[in-house]
Protein backbone atom coordinates (compact mmCIF):
# COMPACT_ATOMS: atom_id res chain seq x y z
CA UNK A 1 0.00 0.00 0.00
CA UNK A 2 1.03 3.51 -0.64
CA UNK A 3 2.30 6.30 1.54
CA UNK A 4 0.23 10.11 0.87
CA UNK A 5 2.03 12.13 -0.79
CA UNK A 6 4.57 14.33 1.60
CA UNK A 7 3.25 17.38 2.18
CA UNK A 8 5.38 20.49 1.53
CA UNK A 9 6.83 22.01 4.83
CA UNK A 10 5.22 25.59 5.59
CA UNK A 11 5.94 27.30 8.56
CA UNK A 12 4.54 25.32 11.48
CA UNK A 13 4.16 22.14 9.01
CA UNK A 14 7.88 20.68 9.06
CA UNK A 15 8.34 17.36 7.95
CA UNK A 16 10.43 14.45 9.39
CA UNK A 17 10.43 11.14 8.62
CA UNK A 18 9.06 8.43 10.97
CA UNK A 19 12.22 6.16 11.76
CA UNK A 20 11.10 2.25 11.39
CA UNK A 21 11.94 0.75 14.33
CA UNK A 22 13.01 -2.88 13.38
CA UNK A 23 14.18 -4.69 9.84
CA UNK A 24 17.58 -4.96 8.04
CA UNK A 25 16.61 -1.37 6.22
CA UNK A 26 16.80 0.10 9.63
CA UNK A 27 19.90 2.09 9.22
CA UNK A 28 18.57 3.30 6.20
CA UNK A 29 15.67 5.19 7.34
CA UNK A 30 17.67 6.77 10.75
CA UNK A 31 20.10 7.91 8.02
CA UNK A 32 17.34 10.85 6.80
CA UNK A 33 15.64 10.78 10.23
CA UNK A 34 15.65 14.50 10.29
CA UNK A 35 14.87 15.71 6.89
CA UNK A 36 13.47 18.61 5.70
CA UNK A 37 12.18 20.41 2.58
CA UNK A 38 13.52 24.02 1.98
CA UNK A 39 11.04 26.65 2.15
CA UNK A 40 13.89 29.42 3.09
CA UNK A 41 12.57 29.96 6.82
CA UNK A 42 15.45 27.50 8.17
CA UNK A 43 19.04 26.70 7.47
CA UNK A 44 19.19 23.90 5.09
CA UNK A 45 21.54 21.16 6.55
CA UNK A 46 22.46 18.72 3.86
CA UNK A 47 23.45 15.31 4.51
CA UNK A 48 27.28 14.54 3.10
CA UNK A 49 27.06 11.81 0.24
CA UNK A 50 29.55 9.86 -1.30
CA UNK A 51 29.04 8.86 -5.26
CA UNK A 52 30.14 10.02 -8.60
CA UNK A 53 28.41 12.79 -9.03
CA UNK A 54 30.17 14.25 -5.74
CA UNK A 55 33.01 13.46 -7.07
CA UNK A 56 32.44 15.55 -10.19
CA UNK A 57 31.73 18.48 -8.06
CA UNK A 58 34.76 18.35 -6.17
CA UNK A 59 36.74 19.16 -9.53
CA UNK A 60 34.53 22.60 -9.11
CA UNK A 61 36.74 22.60 -6.69
CA UNK A 62 39.85 22.41 -7.58
CA UNK A 63 39.17 24.28 -10.76
CA UNK A 64 38.04 27.38 -8.36
CA UNK A 65 41.72 26.81 -6.73
CA UNK A 66 43.28 27.84 -9.26
CA UNK A 67 41.40 31.36 -8.69
CA UNK A 68 43.16 31.77 -5.34
CA UNK A 69 46.59 30.95 -6.89
CA UNK A 70 46.78 32.43 -10.52
CA UNK A 71 48.05 35.58 -9.46
CA UNK A 72 51.32 34.02 -7.87
CA UNK A 73 52.17 32.70 -11.62
CA UNK A 74 54.79 34.87 -13.28
CA UNK A 75 55.52 34.80 -16.58
CA UNK A 76 58.37 36.57 -18.13
CA UNK A 77 59.37 38.42 -14.94
CA UNK A 78 55.72 39.86 -14.70
CA UNK A 79 52.36 38.69 -13.01
CA UNK A 80 51.42 36.27 -15.86
CA UNK A 81 47.67 37.42 -15.89
CA UNK A 82 47.22 40.89 -14.75
CA UNK A 83 44.38 43.69 -15.33
CA UNK A 84 46.67 47.12 -15.27
CA UNK A 85 43.90 49.57 -14.95
CA UNK A 86 45.87 52.75 -14.63
CA UNK A 87 48.18 51.56 -17.97
CA UNK A 88 44.82 50.47 -19.85
CA UNK A 89 46.12 46.99 -20.50
CA UNK A 90 45.61 43.56 -19.90
CA UNK A 91 48.63 41.11 -19.84
CA UNK A 92 47.59 37.53 -20.55
CA UNK A 93 51.23 35.60 -20.58
CA UNK A 94 53.23 37.26 -23.39
CA UNK A 95 50.26 38.78 -25.11
CA UNK A 96 49.10 42.68 -23.59
CA UNK A 97 46.04 43.39 -24.98
CA UNK A 98 45.16 47.68 -24.95
CA UNK A 99 41.78 49.13 -25.59
CA UNK A 100 42.36 49.18 -29.09
CA UNK A 101 41.43 45.79 -28.87
CA UNK A 102 38.36 45.84 -27.05
CA UNK A 103 36.47 43.98 -29.35
CA UNK A 104 38.07 41.02 -28.49
CA UNK A 105 36.42 41.21 -25.25
CA UNK A 106 33.14 41.37 -26.92
CA UNK A 107 33.63 37.98 -28.55
CA UNK A 108 34.85 36.47 -25.00
CA UNK A 109 31.81 37.72 -23.85
CA UNK A 110 29.62 36.22 -26.01
CA UNK A 111 31.72 32.96 -26.21
CA UNK A 112 31.08 32.58 -22.33
CA UNK A 113 27.30 33.36 -22.66
CA UNK A 114 27.46 30.83 -25.76
CA UNK A 115 29.03 28.20 -23.17
CA UNK A 116 26.23 28.65 -20.44
CA UNK A 117 23.60 28.83 -23.12
CA UNK A 118 24.54 25.56 -24.60
CA UNK A 119 25.15 23.82 -21.57
CA UNK A 120 22.02 24.71 -20.24
CA UNK A 121 20.26 23.44 -23.30
CA UNK A 122 21.96 20.30 -22.96
CA UNK A 123 21.79 19.55 -18.86
CA UNK A 124 20.18 22.34 -17.04
CA UNK A 125 21.57 24.00 -14.31
CA UNK A 126 25.13 21.86 -14.32
CA UNK A 127 26.88 24.72 -14.30
CA UNK A 128 25.08 26.13 -11.03
CA UNK A 129 25.79 22.31 -9.77
CA UNK A 130 29.57 21.99 -10.31
CA UNK A 131 30.35 24.92 -11.13
CA UNK A 132 29.18 28.19 -10.01
CA UNK A 133 30.96 30.37 -7.40
CA UNK A 134 27.95 30.58 -5.07
CA UNK A 135 27.75 26.59 -5.15
CA UNK A 136 31.13 25.94 -4.77
CA UNK A 137 31.83 28.73 -2.01
CA UNK A 138 28.77 27.39 0.17
CA UNK A 139 30.03 23.68 -0.11
CA UNK A 140 33.15 25.01 1.59
CA UNK A 141 31.64 26.96 4.06
CA UNK A 142 29.17 23.89 4.94
CA UNK A 143 32.50 21.36 5.24
CA UNK A 144 33.95 23.61 7.35
CA UNK A 145 30.57 23.78 9.47
CA UNK A 146 29.91 20.52 9.36
CA UNK A 147 33.92 19.28 10.85
CA UNK A 148 33.11 22.35 13.53
CA UNK A 149 29.88 22.04 14.70
CA UNK A 150 28.96 17.73 13.10
CA UNK A 151 26.53 15.87 11.51
CA UNK A 152 23.56 17.79 10.37
CA UNK A 153 21.18 16.60 13.28
CA UNK A 154 23.72 18.30 15.95
CA UNK A 155 24.05 21.41 13.47
CA UNK A 156 20.36 22.04 13.77
CA UNK A 157 20.10 21.02 17.69
CA UNK A 158 23.06 23.75 18.06
CA UNK A 159 20.76 26.39 15.84
CA UNK A 160 17.69 26.06 17.82
CA UNK A 161 19.61 25.93 21.47
CA UNK A 162 20.42 28.63 23.47
CA UNK A 163 23.73 30.50 23.61
CA UNK A 164 26.67 28.38 25.93
CA UNK A 165 30.14 28.47 26.08
CA UNK A 166 30.30 25.82 23.97
CA UNK A 167 28.18 27.36 21.18
CA UNK A 168 29.85 30.14 21.49
CA UNK A 169 33.41 28.24 20.70
CA UNK A 170 31.67 26.63 18.22
CA UNK A 171 30.58 29.42 16.43
CA UNK A 172 33.55 31.77 17.00
CA UNK A 173 35.82 29.09 15.57
CA UNK A 174 33.46 28.68 12.49
CA UNK A 175 33.03 32.40 11.82
CA UNK A 176 37.08 32.75 11.96
CA UNK A 177 37.75 30.12 8.97
CA UNK A 178 34.53 31.97 6.99
CA UNK A 179 36.12 34.74 7.76
CA UNK A 180 39.54 33.84 6.58
CA UNK A 181 38.14 32.32 3.66
CA UNK A 182 36.32 35.21 2.79
CA UNK A 183 39.03 37.84 3.13
CA UNK A 184 41.63 35.62 1.29
CA UNK A 185 38.74 35.95 -1.79
CA UNK A 186 38.96 39.35 -1.86
CA UNK A 187 42.44 39.84 -1.48
CA UNK A 188 42.53 37.19 -4.95
CA UNK A 189 40.47 38.92 -6.30
CA UNK A 190 42.20 42.76 -6.10
CA UNK A 191 45.38 40.73 -7.13
CA UNK A 192 44.41 40.29 -10.51
CA UNK A 193 44.27 44.03 -10.78
CA UNK A 194 47.44 44.71 -8.91
CA UNK A 195 50.86 43.01 -8.47
CA UNK A 196 50.30 40.42 -5.83
CA UNK A 197 53.30 40.59 -3.80
CA UNK A 198 53.35 44.21 -3.53
CA UNK A 199 49.00 43.91 -2.49
CA UNK A 200 50.15 41.34 0.47
CA UNK A 201 52.91 44.03 1.65
CA UNK A 202 50.73 47.37 1.40
CA UNK A 203 47.88 45.03 3.19
CA UNK A 204 50.04 44.43 5.81
CA UNK A 205 52.00 47.80 5.98
CA UNK A 206 48.35 49.23 5.93
CA UNK A 207 49.65 50.76 2.65
CA UNK A 208 46.91 49.67 0.41
CA UNK A 209 45.21 52.58 -1.79
CA UNK A 210 41.09 52.69 -1.00
CA UNK A 211 40.23 50.80 -4.06
CA UNK A 212 41.56 47.84 -2.36
CA UNK A 213 40.02 48.09 1.00
CA UNK A 214 36.89 48.88 -0.53
CA UNK A 215 37.86 45.28 -2.94
CA UNK A 216 38.41 43.32 -0.28
CA UNK A 217 35.58 45.04 2.66
CA UNK A 218 32.87 44.19 -0.30
CA UNK A 219 34.40 40.65 -1.17
CA UNK A 220 34.72 40.05 2.91
CA UNK A 221 31.05 40.84 3.58
CA UNK A 222 29.67 39.23 0.35
CA UNK A 223 31.22 36.29 0.64
CA UNK A 224 30.83 35.95 4.02
CA UNK A 225 26.72 36.48 4.24
CA UNK A 226 26.46 34.68 0.81
CA UNK A 227 28.22 31.54 1.43
CA UNK A 228 28.03 31.24 4.94
CA UNK A 229 23.81 32.25 5.18
CA UNK A 230 21.83 33.23 2.12
CA UNK A 231 23.21 29.66 1.01
CA UNK A 232 20.88 28.10 -1.54
CA UNK A 233 18.58 30.75 -0.88
CA UNK A 234 20.54 32.85 -3.63
CA UNK A 235 19.90 30.02 -6.20
CA UNK A 236 16.02 30.17 -5.28
CA UNK A 237 15.60 33.49 -5.22
CA UNK A 238 18.28 35.74 -6.04
CA UNK A 239 20.24 34.47 -8.86
CA UNK A 240 19.02 35.77 -12.45
CA UNK A 241 19.95 32.86 -14.39
CA UNK A 242 18.01 30.39 -12.03
CA UNK A 243 15.13 32.17 -12.75
CA UNK A 244 15.50 32.58 -16.51
CA UNK A 245 17.16 29.02 -17.05
CA UNK A 246 13.65 27.64 -18.02
CA UNK A 247 13.31 29.20 -21.60
CA UNK A 248 16.47 27.76 -22.54
CA UNK A 249 15.23 24.16 -21.52
CA UNK A 250 13.54 21.70 -23.72
CA UNK A 251 12.05 17.97 -23.66
CA UNK A 252 15.55 17.16 -24.66
CA UNK A 253 17.38 18.41 -21.59
CA UNK A 254 18.30 15.66 -19.33
CA UNK A 255 18.40 16.67 -15.51
CA UNK A 256 17.70 14.86 -12.51
CA UNK A 257 14.61 13.01 -12.79
CA UNK A 258 12.89 10.37 -10.68
CA UNK A 259 10.98 7.69 -12.22
CA UNK A 260 7.67 7.48 -11.27
CA UNK A 261 7.00 4.79 -13.38
CA UNK A 262 9.40 2.60 -11.54
CA UNK A 263 9.34 4.43 -8.13
CA UNK A 264 5.27 4.67 -7.72
CA UNK A 265 3.75 3.49 -5.48
CA UNK A 266 5.83 4.47 -2.99
CA UNK A 267 6.15 2.82 0.32
CA UNK A 268 8.51 2.68 3.46
CA UNK A 269 9.05 -1.09 3.75
CA UNK A 270 10.61 -3.18 6.85
CA UNK A 271 12.73 -5.49 5.43
CA UNK A 272 14.42 -6.34 1.76
CA UNK A 273 12.16 -8.76 0.89
CA UNK A 274 9.12 -6.61 1.54
CA UNK A 275 9.72 -4.75 -2.11
CA UNK A 276 7.59 -6.70 -4.94
CA UNK A 277 6.46 -6.18 -8.16
CA UNK A 278 3.22 -4.76 -6.68
CA UNK A 279 5.19 -2.11 -5.02
CA UNK A 280 7.13 0.86 -6.40
CA UNK A 281 11.25 1.00 -6.10
CA UNK A 282 11.04 3.81 -3.82
CA UNK A 283 11.22 2.73 -0.41
CA UNK A 284 9.95 6.52 0.94
CA UNK A 285 13.42 6.93 2.96
CA UNK A 286 13.89 10.69 2.03
CA UNK A 287 17.93 10.14 1.81
CA UNK A 288 17.53 11.93 -1.64
CA UNK A 289 15.51 14.97 0.19
CA UNK A 290 18.37 14.79 3.48
CA UNK A 291 21.10 15.42 1.16
CA UNK A 292 20.18 18.18 -0.95
CA UNK A 293 22.26 21.30 -0.49
CA UNK A 294 18.85 23.37 -1.50
CA UNK A 295 16.41 21.04 -0.21
CA UNK A 296 14.34 20.20 -2.87
CA UNK A 297 12.25 16.48 -2.99
CA UNK A 298 12.96 15.61 -6.79
CA UNK A 299 10.00 12.89 -6.01
CA UNK A 300 7.84 15.97 -6.36
CA UNK A 301 8.93 16.57 -10.35
CA UNK A 302 11.23 19.56 -11.69
CA UNK A 303 11.53 22.67 -9.08
CA UNK A 304 13.08 25.70 -10.08
CA UNK A 305 15.26 25.46 -6.63
CA UNK A 306 17.06 22.20 -8.18
CA UNK A 307 20.77 23.30 -8.76
CA UNK A 308 21.04 19.87 -10.84
CA UNK A 309 23.88 18.58 -8.67
CA UNK A 310 23.23 14.67 -8.83
CA UNK A 311 23.60 14.08 -5.25
CA UNK A 312 20.22 12.98 -4.91
CA UNK A 313 21.29 10.35 -7.56
CA UNK A 314 23.83 9.44 -5.45
CA UNK A 315 22.15 8.57 -2.39
CA UNK A 316 19.25 7.38 -4.55
CA UNK A 317 21.63 4.68 -5.86
CA UNK A 318 23.04 3.88 -2.71
CA UNK A 319 19.56 2.90 -1.14
CA UNK A 320 18.95 0.91 -4.73
CA UNK A 321 21.92 -1.10 -4.03
CA UNK A 322 21.26 -1.93 -0.40
CA UNK A 323 18.03 -3.00 -1.41
CA UNK A 324 19.11 -5.09 -3.87
CA UNK A 325 17.51 -3.05 -6.93
CA UNK A 326 19.28 -1.66 -10.10
CA UNK A 327 20.56 1.79 -9.50
CA UNK A 328 19.08 5.06 -11.69
CA UNK A 329 15.47 5.45 -9.58
CA UNK A 330 16.77 9.09 -10.12
CA UNK A 331 18.81 9.76 -13.16
CA UNK A 332 19.87 12.50 -15.95
CA UNK A 333 17.49 11.79 -18.26
CA UNK A 334 15.45 13.86 -20.48
CA UNK A 335 11.23 14.28 -20.57
CA UNK A 336 11.42 12.54 -23.83
CA UNK A 337 13.06 9.67 -22.67
CA UNK A 338 11.02 9.46 -19.21
CA UNK A 339 7.97 9.33 -21.57
CA UNK A 340 9.18 6.53 -23.84
CA UNK A 341 9.66 8.84 -26.76
CA UNK A 342 12.36 9.51 -29.31
CA UNK A 343 15.35 11.19 -27.88
CA UNK A 344 17.10 13.78 -30.57
CA UNK A 345 20.05 13.57 -31.16
CA UNK A 346 22.63 16.18 -29.52
CA UNK A 347 23.08 17.70 -33.51
CA UNK A 348 19.87 17.36 -34.54
CA UNK A 349 18.68 20.28 -31.95
CA UNK A 350 18.74 23.50 -33.66
CA UNK A 351 19.72 25.62 -30.39
CA UNK A 352 21.98 23.59 -29.31
CA UNK A 353 23.21 23.46 -32.84
CA UNK A 354 23.15 27.50 -32.94
CA UNK A 355 24.62 27.82 -29.75
CA UNK A 356 27.72 26.08 -30.67
CA UNK A 357 28.20 27.65 -34.21
CA UNK A 358 28.00 31.03 -32.41
CA UNK A 359 30.88 29.23 -29.92
CA UNK A 360 33.15 28.38 -33.01
CA UNK A 361 33.13 31.46 -34.51
CA UNK A 362 33.92 33.82 -31.18
CA UNK A 363 36.74 31.21 -30.19
CA UNK A 364 38.23 31.61 -33.61
CA UNK A 365 37.69 35.07 -33.21
CA UNK A 366 39.79 35.74 -30.45
CA UNK A 367 42.37 33.14 -31.57
CA UNK A 368 42.40 35.31 -34.55
CA UNK A 369 42.91 38.37 -32.43
CA UNK A 370 45.18 36.95 -30.48
CA UNK A 371 47.44 35.98 -32.76
CA UNK A 372 47.17 39.03 -34.89
CA UNK A 373 47.54 41.78 -32.23
CA UNK A 374 49.51 44.51 -34.55
CA UNK A 375 52.60 45.69 -32.54
CA UNK A 376 52.05 49.26 -33.69
CA UNK A 377 48.76 50.62 -33.60
CA UNK A 378 48.15 53.61 -36.11
CA UNK A 379 45.41 56.09 -36.71
CA UNK A 380 45.74 58.66 -39.49
CA UNK A 381 42.77 61.68 -39.64
CA UNK A 382 42.52 63.83 -42.17
CA UNK A 383 42.21 66.98 -41.01
CA UNK A 384 38.74 69.20 -41.97
CA UNK A 385 39.75 72.74 -41.12
CA UNK A 386 40.70 73.33 -43.36
CA UNK A 387 40.22 70.62 -45.86
CA UNK A 388 42.99 71.86 -48.31
CA UNK A 389 45.42 75.25 -48.19
CA UNK A 390 46.47 77.07 -51.34
CA UNK A 391 50.32 77.71 -51.09
CA UNK A 392 52.59 80.60 -52.48
CA UNK A 393 54.16 78.25 -54.80
CA UNK A 394 50.89 76.96 -56.38
CA UNK A 395 50.99 73.50 -54.38
CA UNK A 396 48.47 72.18 -52.39
CA UNK A 397 48.58 70.93 -48.84
CA UNK A 398 46.51 68.81 -46.79
CA UNK A 399 46.91 68.51 -42.83
CA UNK A 400 46.60 64.88 -41.47
CA UNK A 401 46.99 63.96 -37.46
CA UNK A 402 48.75 60.57 -37.06
CA UNK A 403 48.20 58.76 -33.49
CA UNK A 404 50.53 56.07 -33.42
CA UNK A 405 51.10 53.55 -30.80
CA UNK A 406 53.69 51.41 -29.84
CA UNK A 407 52.66 48.60 -28.14
CA UNK A 408 55.73 46.48 -28.07
CA UNK A 409 58.04 46.82 -25.31
CA UNK A 410 60.94 48.62 -26.46
CA UNK A 411 61.71 51.70 -28.20
CA UNK A 412 60.87 51.76 -31.78
CA UNK A 413 62.47 53.98 -34.92
CA UNK A 414 59.99 53.88 -37.98
CA UNK A 415 60.46 55.87 -41.00
CA UNK A 416 57.26 57.16 -42.83
CA UNK A 417 56.78 57.80 -46.23
CA UNK A 418 53.56 59.13 -48.06
CA UNK A 419 52.82 57.00 -51.98
CA UNK A 420 50.19 57.28 -54.91
CA UNK A 421 50.46 60.73 -55.76
CA UNK A 422 53.24 61.85 -58.18
CA UNK A 423 56.29 64.22 -56.48
CA UNK A 424 53.95 64.04 -53.40
CA UNK A 425 55.80 65.73 -50.28
CA UNK A 426 55.93 64.75 -46.62
CA UNK A 427 56.77 67.21 -44.09
CA UNK A 428 56.07 67.45 -40.06
CA UNK A 429 57.74 64.09 -39.66
CA UNK A 430 61.33 63.25 -38.85
CA UNK A 431 63.25 60.94 -41.78
CA UNK A 432 63.64 58.86 -38.60
CA UNK A 433 60.88 58.67 -35.65
CA UNK A 434 61.61 57.26 -32.54
CA UNK A 435 58.21 55.95 -31.00
CA UNK A 436 58.65 54.82 -27.07
CA UNK A 437 57.48 51.70 -25.80
CA UNK A 438 54.23 50.95 -24.93
CA UNK A 439 53.16 55.09 -25.77
CA UNK A 440 50.83 56.28 -27.70
CA UNK A 441 52.48 59.50 -29.92
CA UNK A 442 50.08 62.19 -32.36
CA UNK A 443 51.60 64.66 -34.35
CA UNK A 444 50.39 66.46 -37.37
CA UNK A 445 52.15 65.75 -40.39
CA UNK A 446 51.44 67.83 -44.23
CA UNK A 447 51.50 66.58 -47.54
CA UNK A 448 52.37 68.91 -50.45
CA UNK A 449 51.54 68.22 -54.34
CA UNK A 450 51.15 70.43 -57.73
CA UNK A 451 47.38 70.45 -58.99
CA UNK A 452 48.92 68.62 -62.39
CA UNK A 453 49.17 65.55 -60.57
CA UNK A 454 46.07 65.57 -58.94
CA UNK A 455 43.47 64.90 -61.53
CA UNK A 456 40.30 64.58 -58.91
CA UNK A 457 39.32 66.70 -56.10
CA UNK A 458 39.66 63.97 -53.88
CA UNK A 459 43.00 61.37 -54.90
CA UNK A 460 43.61 58.27 -52.66
CA UNK A 461 47.16 58.38 -50.71
CA UNK A 462 49.23 55.83 -49.17
CA UNK A 463 51.34 55.93 -45.98
CA UNK A 464 53.78 53.78 -45.26
CA UNK A 465 55.58 52.94 -42.21
CA UNK A 466 58.74 50.78 -41.64
CA UNK A 467 60.91 50.19 -38.66
CA UNK A 468 64.54 51.44 -38.82
CA UNK A 469 65.67 50.06 -35.45
CA UNK A 470 63.57 47.03 -33.62
CA UNK A 471 62.22 44.24 -34.82
CA UNK A 472 61.24 44.67 -38.96
CA UNK A 473 57.55 46.32 -39.63
CA UNK A 474 55.88 47.28 -42.29
CA UNK A 475 52.08 49.20 -41.92
CA UNK A 476 50.01 51.23 -44.53
CA UNK A 477 47.68 53.63 -43.64
CA UNK A 478 44.90 54.80 -46.39
CA UNK A 479 43.54 58.01 -46.37
CA UNK A 480 42.59 61.08 -49.52
CA UNK A 481 44.18 64.33 -51.04
CA UNK A 482 41.65 66.88 -51.51
CA UNK A 483 42.09 69.72 -53.95
CA UNK A 484 39.89 72.73 -54.81
S1 LIG B 1 13.81 8.19 -4.47
FE1 LIG B 1 15.40 6.89 -3.64
S2 LIG B 1 16.41 8.10 -2.05
FE2 LIG B 1 14.49 9.11 -2.54
S3 LIG B 1 13.05 8.34 -1.06
FE3 LIG B 1 12.85 7.01 -2.83
S4 LIG B 1 14.28 5.38 -2.47
FE4 LIG B 1 14.79 6.95 -1.01
S1 LIG C 1 17.10 17.77 -6.31
FE1 LIG C 1 18.94 16.52 -6.61
S2 LIG C 1 19.98 17.45 -8.33
FE2 LIG C 1 18.46 18.92 -7.64
S3 LIG C 1 19.59 20.24 -6.22
FE3 LIG C 1 18.66 18.62 -4.98
S4 LIG C 1 20.25 17.05 -4.87
FE4 LIG C 1 20.84 18.41 -6.50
Amino acid sequence: MSEPMPKIRGPGNEQQSTPVEHGDVREIYEESHHWIVNTGNTTVHAKPVKGRFRRLKNLGWYIWFGYFLTPYIRWDGNQAILFDIPNRQFHLFSITVYPQDIWMLALVLILLAMTLFGVTAVASRVFCGYFCFQTVWTDWFTRVEDWIEGSPQQRRKLDESSWTGEKLRKRAMKYSIWGGIAILTGVSFAAYFTDVYQLWIDIFTLQAPPAAWVTLLLFFLGTFYLAGFLREQVCLWLCPYGRIQGVMLDRDTILPTYDRKRGEPRGKIKSKSEITAAKGDCIDCKLCVAVCPTGVDIREGQQSGCITCGLCIDACDEVMEKVNRPAGLIRYASEKEMDGEHVSSLFRRPRVIIYLAIFILSSLGIVYGLLTIPPIEWHVIHERQPLYTMMSDGSIQNSYVFKVFNKTKQDLVVRIHAEDIAGVELHGVESETILKAEKLIPFTVRLRAVPENLPEQKVPVRFILDTVKGPPMHQENTSFFARP
